[in-house]
């Protein structure tokens, strides 16, 4: 063991590592990257964050770099959550502190899972209703804000956070709390890094109010730290909503307030299979508005590629060669909104099947619905690589965009299967690649950007769904505004003037180091 994890070990209760094994098993996420920190710390408790900080801060002031990247469970997609410094992992942080079931309002550690907090929380028969994955953690999924598939009616994880804790990069610690325009005057006196930022993001607002105003009326992605349209309400202040979707980089959060919400137990299924897009989008609009918790569109090939490895789901979808299946789920008035499912299905054209939930076909809508769910989330395929996942595309520019998408077909020779979810106009495309073969990096190149021009040609976005990490930054930097560049660096600045935390992810990635980085050995392209 080298002198600073030596160091670092004596100055912490969690434990540091720079142990090749461990490394190793903390240098790859869901992404195509790979990136090996030189240390990995498993802190105990909010002071060992601070004690870490504070060390990588004082030795930058001495020209020392040890950059810090804050890791969930390591689901990201986009690369965000790796890193060649410091690695803090939050895997011990994962306590419910205290709960409190009039107000349902619930503390915890931010490396508590959706999973661990929902168990907990259904005991008393309330959840948090965000349709993520089960080992994302608290802190990740507000750093990375996903629309999840309960978006559409339920509006994400942002709408279920109260306040926050948070490490800032020298150490200090901030509690996120409403201010008056007055409080905020207080606080921006105080000697400290919080007492900069209040003094300094007022005049930063202030002086781009109207690229302010743009950016909440036109834009749709989430690159950047976009949130900041939010920071000011009603000549109040609140930094709450400026680390969602900030990806690791304005500060390590280490505590969550969130309100929950009533579980609703019953719900009802829909599935429609369709062999043209026309049909499949009259019954998505009908289905949307019965306020559906999902509403998943499928490509059928992609039910086709999960059979081919064994799923079995032709119960449902019988021997459909080509067109769309869709899933809806109720959670409210499931009767009526089943009654009025099927009261289309006089109309609908020959080859199209209409399946409501009932007793008998429960189990076969059982499997359909966990065998998609588990092929599409497993945890890596080394063909069906996340670059094109979670982007915004607008629901009446949705069959444009599959006419643009054949001609892409065509022209990269590959198959891109849409899938998505309808009710958050939130869709991802899965391509088939080699990532060991050596032409990796280029041909993911071309897809990236050729697939962002198609995405922002039909009013969509990229970033819509999660933010750019470092593998959509390759298109997404280049996409913004010289003043959105501007803006988004001086609240960066702001809350890390080092450049510590997560420093080569969102404005600070550079496509040749995220080139450099993919996974495999294999695919690396100079740039
Ligand atoms: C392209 C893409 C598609 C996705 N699709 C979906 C989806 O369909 N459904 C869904 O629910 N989620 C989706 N996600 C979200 C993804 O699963 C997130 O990574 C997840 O929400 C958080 O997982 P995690 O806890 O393992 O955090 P990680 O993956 O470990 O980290 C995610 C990001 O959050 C930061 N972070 C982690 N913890 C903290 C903390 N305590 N304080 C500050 N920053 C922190 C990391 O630095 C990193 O930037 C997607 C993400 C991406 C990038």
């Amino acid at each position: 063991m080298g002198k600073i994890a030596r160091y670092l070990n004596q100055l912490t209760i969690g434990n540091v590592f720079d142990t090749p094994d461990v490394v190793e098993a903390y240098s790859t996420d869901r992404s195509v990257l790979k990136i090996k920190p030189k240390f990995v710390a498993l802190p105990e408790s909010t002071e060992d964050i601070r004690k870490l900080m504070r060390f990588c801060y004082q030795l930058m002031a001495k020209g020392i770099r040890i950059p810090v990247t804050v890791r969930g469970s390591g689901m990201d997609e986009m690369g965000a959550d790796l890193g060649n410094g410091l690695v803090i992992s939050m895997e011990k942080l994962n306590r419910l502190m205290e709960s409190d079931k009039r107000e349902r309002l619930v503390r915890v550690q931010a490396g508590i899972t959706l999973k661990e907090l929902n168990t907990a929380l259904s005991l008393n028969g309330m959840t948090i209703p965000v349709g993520g994955h089960d080992n994302d953690t608290i802190g990740g999924l507000i750093a990375s804000c996903p629309t999840d598939d309960f978006a559409g009616k339920y509006g994400g994880i942002m709408r279920y956070v109260e306040r926050m804790e948070v490490v800032l990069a020298n150490g200090d610690i901030i509690q996120t709390e409403r201010f008056r325009k007055s409080s905020t005057s207080k606080k921006g006196r105080e000697k400290s890094l919080e007492g900069s930022i209040y003094n300094k993001l007022p005049q930063i607002i202030e002086k781009n109010k109207e690229l302010i105003n743009k950016i909440r009326t036109e834009n749709h992605g989430s690159c950047g730290y976009p949130a900041i349209v939010l920071v000011k309400n009603k000549n109040a202040y609140d930094l709450l909503p400026l680390f969602f979707g900030s990806e690791g980089t304005l500060g390590i959060i280490t505590e969550v307030i969130l309100r929950a919400v009533p579980i609703v137990r019953q719900t009802a299924r829909a599935v429609g299979t369709f062999e043209d897009f026309k049909t499949a989008q009259k019954f998505l609009d009908l289905a949307n508005s019965l306020k559906p918790r999902e509403l998943e569109l499928y490509d059928i090939r992609i039910i086709q590629a999960a059979q081919e490895t064994g799923k079995r789901l032709s119960e449902i979808t019988k021997s459909m060669k080509t067109g769309f299946v869709v899933f809806a789920r109720f959670d409210h008035k499931c009767k009526r909104s089943l009654r009025k499912m099927g009261s289309i299905r006089k109309s609908l054209p020959k080859g199209s099947r209409l399946i409501l939930e009932s007793s008998k076909n429960a189990i076969a809508l059982n499997e359909f619905e966990n065998s998609l769910i588990s092929f599409l989330n497993q945890a890596r395929s080394s063909e069906r690589v996340p670059l094109m996942t979670d982007f915004y595309l607008p629901a009446d520019h949705l069959e444009n965009f599959l006419s643009d998408l054949s001609i892409l077909e065509k022209s990269l020779k590959m198959e891109l299967a849409l899938f998505g979810s309808y009710s958050a106009a939130n869709y991802n495309l899965r391509p088939k690649f080699n990532v060991s073969d050596r032409d990796f990096g280029k041909q993911a190149l071309t897809f990236l950007r050729t697939g962002a021009f198609v995405v922002s040609r039909q009013g969509g976005a990229i970033t819509g769904g999660s933010p750019e990490g470092r593998v959509k930054a390759i298109v997404s930097n280049s996409a913004m505004t010289d003043e959105e560049k501007k803006l988004y660096s001086d609240i960066k600045n702001l809350f890390d003037r080092y450049n510590i935390l997560n420093p080569d992810v969102k404005l600070g990635a550079d496509t040749g180091f995220t080139m450099r980085h993919i996974r495999d050995n294999a695919g690396k392209i100079s740039l």
